[in-house]
């Protein structure tokens, strides 16, 4: 059983995009420029955004981070936000640009989605994104989902011909993950199934994947018997359990039961260190893609 080093592929990548952009740097080219809008005080986005953040500075991008805030006494007018975006948009400086979500309740959030010129789109969530991705036209690829592909591929997991079982239907993994795993070339060429609350038989189903994802957000999950013999097991979940023994209070678990699934799986990601820093990579990806486009 191999354990897929995220925390370390994802080194790697930023490796190479720094000694990429130093390149680019001493080529007299602009350093690629990431802003992110953080919206309220959600702690689970105020991590990301850091890390984000943070994952600029080691690949020796401009980072400009622009807070809003909002409270259910004094909320954030949806008018300020679109102003900025708007703003972003026309900014020639900015290669790409993101809108962490979850957003407050009152804010719409499909229409702050599609408010993003598709150009600067690098979490690669507009439609017109989605859509290319899934007619395998060059485009921005979702953060989550393009992390994974990445992780099969530097592991040389074969996907032709392999079942593939994704748990999650979501726009951000489940989806976009089960267009690019169909897609003609590698990595893709498999055979894809998703599931979902309405599945049917879903222990049975999964037993056939080569490759399981498990993206539910339902900590332990996916239990030994749910995995077949030789399997590969992603696990996107992250779910914070309390934890009494960590300074924070809580820690992070998958949708896997990874102490018993473990040692029937061929590969499997671990939680934390698995796709979660693959995520980051992939927007920083997405980010030098954007800046490349304007030289
Ligand atoms: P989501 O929007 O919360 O959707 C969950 C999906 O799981 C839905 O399609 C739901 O089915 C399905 N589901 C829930 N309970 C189920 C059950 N008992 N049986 C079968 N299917 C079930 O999902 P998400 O945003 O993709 O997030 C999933 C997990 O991944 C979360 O833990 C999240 O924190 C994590 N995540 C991690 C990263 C990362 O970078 N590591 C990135 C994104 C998400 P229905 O559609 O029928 O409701």
């Amino acid at each position: 059983m191999t354990i897929i080093d995220g925390k370390q592929t994802a080194a790697d990548i930023k490796s190479e995009i720094a000694r990429e952009v130093e390149e680019r740097v001493a080529a007299g080219k602009r350093r690629p420029h990431l802003a992110a809008i953080l919206v309220g005080h959600d702690g689970g986005s105020e991590t990301y955004v850091a890390n984000k953040v943070k994952a600029c500075e080691e690949c020796g991008f401009k980072s400009t981070l622009i807070r809003f805030e909002s409270t259910d006494e004094a909320p954030l007018d949806p008018k300020e936000l679109m102003d900025t975006i708007a703003k972003l948009n026309e900014d020639e400086d900015v290669d790409g640009f993101i809108v962490q979500l979850p957003l407050p309740k009152h804010i719409d959030e499909q229409a702050v989605i599609e408010a993003v010129r598709p150009e600067k789109d690098v979490d690669g969530f507009h439609p017109v994104n989605v859509g290319k991705q899934s007619i395998g036209l060059p485009c921005f690829h979702s953060a989550t989902p393009a992390g994974i592909v990445e992780l099969l591929k530097r592991y040389e997991i074969p996907t032709r011909g392999k079942k593939v079982v994704i748990v999650g239907r979501s726009n951000i993994v489940g989806k976009p993950l089960a267009a690019m795993l169909m897609q003609k070339g590698y990595p893709g060429d498999a055979t894809v199934t998703v599931c979902h609350s309405a599945t049917e038989n879903l222990a049975e189903v999964c037993r056939e994947a080569d490759i399981l994802v498990a993206a539910l957000g339902r900590p332990g999950f996916i239990t030994a018997d749910m995995v077949k013999d030789g399997a590969t097991v992603i696990d996107v979940g992250t779910t914070r359990v309390p934890d009494a023994t960590r300074k924070s209070g809580f820690r992070l678990r998958g949708d896997v039961d990874y102490e018993n699934a473990a040692p029937k799986c061929s590969f499997i990601t671990p939680v934390p260190g698995g796709v979660g820093p693959m995520t980051i990579c992939s927007l920083m990806q997405n980010t030098l893609q954007a800046a490349k486009s304007k030289d």
